[in-house]
């Protein structure tokens, strides 16, 4: 019997950890990854590179050594996805067919969606956002810096929160915390969407003498006045103006007529096919599922995929559920952080902040493209570190975690 042919549509965190699950299916599926450039981004890491606590050229990856040898790579952008012919057409030229697609596109941060703030604010969601930003901070000698989010949705919801704290730090470090005003905005009525992490984030903040401006909705940026409008009428002059924008899904997905008018896909949030078709699947950044657009999220999506894709190929019911598990990691400041964990049911309670989970994260980002060709998920992960595996020796102050955290001070 010929093989079912199974497309991956991009190569960041879901698609590349889908793919390396799949390769284990190789005697009944043929696996494709299709990737715009085949260089694979680790975004988590963007978070430092403002401070030079990063280097970019670290979060670059060739995506061919990230994936397991039974999956091929096609490194070509793709124009759109004809569902109905069950084929990908390629920018440059040609097709690819399939029996199965999986997409997982991620999300784009759109600037351009808030007048004025392309031209008058700063992110650090993408690689040349990070150093202009970098840039803009050195140039920096204290005055007000307007940070905190200026639409929804946005990947990684607590990354503007760990940008803030880690900012306090940096200007603390350089003298200029005293000459600073710091002031956090948010579109919502608290600093963050999850109510249970509420009290941990305001006490923080509390506590560094950080500005919260809720009900802020940007309306528009004046950046040759350096001042940042919301709809409510707030007005905001800054030196200084980092604005995470709102995000679309990939432009592929709106020039395949599959997504809502926010360029997600329809995704069912338990077996995560696409809605109304039942050979296409969604994971990660992509999805219109109501959880963190996070890569940890995409990591518990991925064997839920398999699972199914695999009964679908085997002529069965795609009985596998997600219930909405995510995992982070969140930086508080002062070497410390917390760490996230919840689902559909159960929403987070962080643990107080510490060095522990500061160095866990730490550790997870520099092992990162050593666990996905690994196909280690990150509770499996914490687990290993905690040496809670009979068959894997405690890592917890072993020379190796020694090493990694030498190497992680080297850029501090
Ligand atoms: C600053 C920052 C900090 C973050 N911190 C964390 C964190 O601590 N924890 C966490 O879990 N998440 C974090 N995230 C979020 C995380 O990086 C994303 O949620 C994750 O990368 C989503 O994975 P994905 O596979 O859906 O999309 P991506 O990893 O973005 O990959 C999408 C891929 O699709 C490809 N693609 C798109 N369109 C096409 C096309 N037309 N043709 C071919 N290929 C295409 C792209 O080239 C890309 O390789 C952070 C993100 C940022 C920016």
């Amino acid at each position: 019997m010929a093989k079912a042919k199974v497309l991956v549509l991009g190569g960041g965190v879901g698609g590349t950890f889908v793919a390396n699950k799949l390769a284990k299916h190789t005697d009944i599926i043929e696996v494709t990854v299709v990737d715009a450039t085949g260089v694979h981004h680790y975004q988590p890491g963007l978070l430092y590179v403002p401070f030079g606590w990063e280097q970019p050229e670290r979060l670059r990856h060739d995506e061919r050594k990230l994936l397991h040898p039974a999956v091929q790579l096609v490194s070509a952008p793709v124009r759109m996805i004809d569902v109905e012919r069950r084929q990908l057409f390629l920018l440059n030229d040609g097709t690819l067919p399939y029996d199965y697609l999986i997409i997982a596109t991620g999300s784009c941060p759109v600037p351009e969606e808030v007048e004025g703030l392309a031209e008058g604010g700063h992110h650090f969601y993408t690689e040349p956002a990070a150093l202009k930003l970098k840039e803009a901070l050195n140039n920096f000698q204290g005055g007000r810096i307007v940070v905190g989010i200026g639409g929804f949705p946005y990947k990684c919801p607590p990354a503007p929160i760990e940008f803030t704290l880690l900012l306090d730090d940096w200007l603390r470090q350089r003298g200029l915390r005293s000459k600073t005003e710091i002031t956090f905005v948010t579109p919502l009525p608290q600093v963050f969407t999850i109510p249970t992490v509420v009290p941990m984030i305001e006490e923080l903040f509390a506590r560094k003498g950080i500005r919260v401006e809720t009900f802020f909705n940007t309306e528009f940026v004046d950046f040759q006045k350096q001042r940042v409008v919301s709809l409510e009428g707030t007005e905001l002059d800054y030196e200084l103006l980092v604005l995470i924008p709102p995000h679309r899904g990939a432009p592929v997905i709106d020039a395949s007529g599959i997504g809502d008018k926010g360029g997600w896909i329809p995704t069912d949030k338990f077996t995560l096919q696409v809605k109304g078709h039942e050979r296409l699947f969604a994971i990660g950044d992509a999805t219109d599922l109501p959880v963190s657009k996070s890569g940890a999220a995409a990591h518990f999506e991925a064997p839920i995929v398999v699972k199914n894709l695999i009964n679908l190929v085997n002529g069965k019911e795609p009985d596998a559920k997600y219930n909405g598990d995510v995992m982070c990691f969140v930086e508080t400041g002062e070497g410390k952080a917390t760490v996230l964990r919840f689902n559909y049911e159960r929403p987070p309670q962080p643990p107080k902040p510490s060095a522990w989970y500061h160095w866990l994260k730490a550790i997870m980002n520099r092992l990162y493209p050593v666990a996905l060709p690994r196909n280690i998920a990150p509770d499996v992960f914490i687990a290993m570190l905690q040496g809670k595996f009979s068959k894997v020796s405690p890592f917890c102050g072993s020379e190796l975690m020694e090493k990694l955290k030498q190497d992680v001070m080297k850029t501090r």
